[in-house]
């Protein structure tokens, strides 16, 4: 567990240690403002059960008010259903493209609408207790209906698939120190699953005016600090990738 902010109030914790051997490693987040919260990306079934406990310290789980799910993959929706069962009011925030999908995932394909917010294309401000934080459009990395999300308080860029890094188990680290070392975990990632230098160009210049202190993706190591921010921002930008490569 990686507790990035908390000023008592305001937290920020990701988990990277929750998915079992044999399935892509993922990293799940939670952020914690006051009595409300949201869970980025909770998962599949292999991590239902031991994030529910872990986050359940931080704030009981039918507090949560909102998921988000940055996009449809397996590792981000799988435990959607079990998510809906603990708790029955929390709001699933899924991009719009992907909204009539979600009743297969569902317990019951009733009232979508009081239970899920399709995010539109252009993205949304999204206001969790006292604070507002930014959904920004990442479509087509990868999937053709994607997004990050800011926060603004603790500074950190959700970032999805985009930064994923697929590091050796025996060799996972939390935290990216050196951008030249660990491009190589990225590199293969993004040439295959991302769809395009445009879309990347496209992303990049959307959030690189934002203050960014930390970028934490939904795999591999955490990019903590401007300097390594920066060069992934600057590396992503020039990236040939997709059918760029076909
Ligand atoms: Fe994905």
């Amino acid at each position: 567990m990686l507790r990035l902010f908390d000023d008592g109030n305001h937290k920020v914790i990701v988990y990277r240690d929750l998915t079992p051997k044999g399935a892509v490693q993922s990293n799940q987040a939670i952020i914690v403002e006051g009595e409300t919260g949201m869970i980025i990306d909770p998962g599949g079934r292999v991590t239902f059960t031991p994030l529910f406990s872990k986050i359940s310290k931080e704030l009981p789980a039918s507090k949560f008010r909102y998921i988000l799910l940055t996009h449809q993959d397996p590792d981000v929706v799988g435990a959607i259903a079990s998510w809906k069962v603990i708790n029955p009011d929390i709001k699933i925030l899924i991009p719009k493209v992907w909204y009539r999908f979600l009743p297969h995932m569902l317990p019951s394909s009733g009232d979508l609408k009081e239970t899920v917010i399709p995010v539109e294309d252009e993205g949304m401000e999204l206001q969790l207790g006292d604070i507002v934080l930014k959904l920004i459009p990442s479509h087509f990395l990868h999937s053709p209906g994607n997004f990050s999300l800011y926060d603004p308080v603790s500074k950190i860029l959700f970032s999805g698939d985009v930064g994923a890094s697929l590091l050796p188990p025996d060799q996972d680290y939390d935290f990216a120190e050196n951008f030249e070392e660990h491009v190589k975990y990225m590199e293969e990632f993004h040439k295959r699953y991302m769809a395009s230098s445009k879309a990347c160009k496209a992303w990049v210049e959307r959030v690189r005016d934002l203050d960014i202190e930390a970028i934490v993706p939904q795999h591999g190591a955490i990019m903590k600090g401007k300097e390594i921010v920066n060069a992934f921002l600057e590396w992503l930008y020039n990236l040939e990738c997709g059918v760029d490569l076909l």
